[in-house]
């Protein structure tokens, strides 16, 4: 089996995302090349075929110009997978490709589980099944759900790719988001509410916990949603990723797209009614209580420490 991973370049950097897709196509057992529209300056460190093209010449994106060489290396490749991030870049040019191939496209994986992928549905309540019938698979995978326990080496066997399509959409630069409100990527701790903590008036408890321990607070996506919270505080692949000393994890289940932001995180504590959510697995200790109990009575403790 042969997979072909689109890795991404922006603003003169290679993203890291690529190792997520050498992690996705190790567990799927399968042989890779590597397509990234960037500069032979910052190539992926892996041992194997590189179709590079120059991202000072076509653009760092450019989706006909972008699809066009793309199709060219999987010609050349001839891949069973064409596996992209389910980032800004994969959204755009994935079913651009899949359209062109007719081939099948899975969005958003998670995990591969007997040979099938796995895919959230229902706001990632449920999980789905699916296996593609189609002889190329496009897939993007999900950020933080794969990726590789070493940091790769290798210097790859860089094949030139050009293309003189220049298309009919105009790339003007990326827009950074609005800055605003606290920057939790450099708070050392964080305590976060997730939808377990019930109604807005009782974040003043995860607000109390976060300044006895000197730190922050941050959310789930349904408390940001349910506009409880301000969305620069929300944490996960839709919002801020952290690495603080210690997370304390409060009514959150441990969604893959909430560990996508602070699973780098030191130390984690996850406090949940239940004590198989999937955010134990993620967790160094999982208390098991309802928040709203022991919350007050741990800040309470710290005050008088
Ligand atoms: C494209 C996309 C992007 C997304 N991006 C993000 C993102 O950036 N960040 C994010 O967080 N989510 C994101 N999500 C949503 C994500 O899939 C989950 O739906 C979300 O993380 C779940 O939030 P939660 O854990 O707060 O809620 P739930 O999954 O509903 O979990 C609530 C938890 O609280 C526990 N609980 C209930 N009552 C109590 C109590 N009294 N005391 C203690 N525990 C209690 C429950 O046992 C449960 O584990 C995204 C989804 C999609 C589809």
């Amino acid at each position: 089996m042969k997979a072909l991973l689109v890795a991404e370049y922006r603003d003169g950097q290679l993203l890291g995302s690529y190792q997520e897709l050498m992690g996705f196509a190790r567990q799927l057992g399968a042989d890779y090349a590597m397509f990234l529209v960037g500069s032979s300056a910052a190539l992926p460190a892996f041992e194997g075929t590189l179709y590079l093209a120059d991202a000072a010449q076509v653009g760092d994106y450019n989706p006909d110009a972008h699809k066009h060489m793309l199709l060219s290396a999987i010609e050349q490749e001839q891949p069973d997978y064409v596996v992209f991030s389910h980032s800004s870049y994969g959204w755009d040019l994935a079913p651009r490709v899949a359209c062109n191939l007719q081939a099948s496209q899975i969005s958003e994986v998670v995990e591969i589980k007997d040979g099938t992928m796995v895919v959230p549905v229902c706001n990632a309540k449920l999980r789905r099944q699916v296996t593609p019938n189609t002889p190329v698979t496009v897939v993007t995978l999900q950020a933080g759900a794969f990726g590789l326990a070493e940091p790769p080496t290798g210097n790859p066997e860089v094949k030139e790719i050009t293309t003189d399509v220049l298309g009919s959409i105009t790339f003007t630069g990326y827009e950074q988001a609005e800055a605003g409100g606290v920057d939790l990527s450099k708070s050392e701790v964080i305590v976060s509410a997730g939808r377990g903590v019930g109604k807005p008036e009782n974040m003043s408890i995860i607000g109390d916990l976060a300044k006895a321990l000197g730190g922050d607070y941050g959310a789930s996506r349904p408390v940001v949603d349910s506009e409880w919270v301000e969305h620069n505080r929300q944490v996960g692949t839709t919002g801020q990723t952290v690495s603080p000393k210690l997370y304390v994890a409060c009514g959150i289940s441990g969604a893959i797209q909430h560990l996508a932001g602070m699973k780098k995180s030191e130390f984690i504590v996850a406090v949940n009614t239940d004590k198989d959510a999937p955010i134990s697995e993620v967790a160094d200790v999982l208390v098991v209580a309802d928040l709203k109990q022991f919350v007050p009575a741990l800040t309470e403790k710290l005050k008088d420490g």
